[in-house]
């Protein structure tokens, strides 16, 4: 089981000139092991180890206001002979950006068993002492001899397990490993941006079911086949509204005051299911242009795979007339949209060049 010690920053309830004293020196009995000192107000300081999961990941907690996620897990090596440098190094929550020290990253679970460690050892402590005090009296004339055990009842210990967290990355610029929810905007390790490396996975994982389709299909039928292409088609324009609201969202909390930008960013709604409502909103908050370095040709043809999208979504696949008259189609209205393998693999490229693009000119 990997185990290492982290220092943890939690001031004892009972100070070392509490009257109630083990030998004169400390209230602690199985926690002594776990004593670094004391800090300036004399109260000792305690390194206590916290257990990773079965990952080797470790749970943290943003503390900052704002922040609406928190939580987070970061890989901790497993040489437990060495002293981490993690216990004084800089850690970025992933979701907003806050940078503090390691320990202030504690989890409310990890506090929550140290304070119960600690709570039941001084209980055991005072247990102990109140049974010295109680000892035997020698048999003395006129004296009756008594004896008293008193019996701890310890509170118990608080445990709990590190949450499941689904998005596990390696960021591209330290190459270490941490687990977030959905998608991270800094490394926690080294405070690079990482929605590229988020962006990435995603429209690769569309490439594969684009690729995949046709195998499959021969297993068990064009149904199937149309069926997952049809959902590559719309994982295209999920993927690229996805993660255009949050660049918008990230590129607004760096330029604007912290209302302005949540006011700008409910206005959104459906608009970057849209390509020109997409240009429109990047262009008058961000200053962007979103087809900067794409020619028309390529615009309109990716403009062809949203309205087949909508298709999909809203009208089974069929054609209607708002389609023939977006696309310019020949198809007749009942038609069924057609699906091709090859155009979603080159939606999925260019989404993933524009937006990295978008990135980069944005400084996340
Ligand atoms: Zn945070
Ligand atoms: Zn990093």
């Amino acid at each position: 089981m990997f185990r290492r010690e982290y220092p943890i920053r939690q001031s004892n309830p009972l100070s070392r000139r509490s009257t109630l004293k083990d030998d004169g020196s400390s209230m602690f009995r199985d926690m002594k092991k776990y004593q670094t000192g004391v800090n300036e107000e004399g109260n000792p300081r305690f390194a206590v180890p916290l257990e990773a999961d079965e990952d080797g990941l470790l749970g943290r907690e943003c503390s900052h206001a704002d922040c609406t996620l928190r939580y987070f897990k970061i890989s901790v090596e497993e040489d437990e002979s060495r002293d981490s440098p993690l216990n004084d190094a800089t850690i970025h929550c992933p979701y907003c950006g806050h940078a503090d020290g390691f320990q202030e990253f504690h989890t409310e679970d990890q506090m929550k068993k140290v304070h119960s460690m600690m709570v039941r050892d001084v209980e055991q402590t005072m247990t102990d002492m109140l049974n010295k005090a109680f000892r035997p009296l020698n048999n003395q004339r006129g004296l009756i001899r008594i004896s008293a055990k008193v019996t701890a009842n310890l509170p118990p210990l608080h445990h709990y397990v590190e949450k499941k967290l689904k998005q596990t990355t390696t960021c591209p610029q330290c190459s270490q490993l941490y687990a977030v929810y959905g998608i991270s905007y800094q490394c926690p390790f080294c405070g690079g941006g990482t929605i590229a490396v988020h962006l990435r996975d995603s429209t690769q994982t569309i490439r594969v079911l684009a690729a995949e389709a046709e195998q499959i299909g021969q297993k068990h039928g064009a149904a199937v086949h149309d069926k997952m292409l049809g959902n590559a088609y719309e994982d295209v324009v999920t993927t690229f509204e996805g993660f255009l609201r949050r660049i918008y969202a990230a590129a607004l909390r760096k330029t604007r005051p912290p209302t302005e930008a949540e006011a700008l960013e409910a206005k959104v709604r459906n608009s970057f299911q849209r390509l020109d409502g997409a240009e429109e909103l990047l262009r008058r908050d961000l200053c962007v242009e979103l087809f900067d370095g794409v020619d028309q040709k390529d615009r309109d043809r990716l403009g062809v795979v949203f309205c087949k999208r909508h298709t999909l979504t809203h009208n089974l696949g069929l054609v209607d007339q708002k389609y023939r008259d977006q696309v310019k189609a020949w198809e007749k209205p009942g038609q069924e949209v057609p699906l091709d393998a090859t155009e979603i693999l080159w939606a999925a490229d260019i989404v993933e060049r524009m937006l990295c693009d978008l990135v980069t000119r944005l400084g996340l």
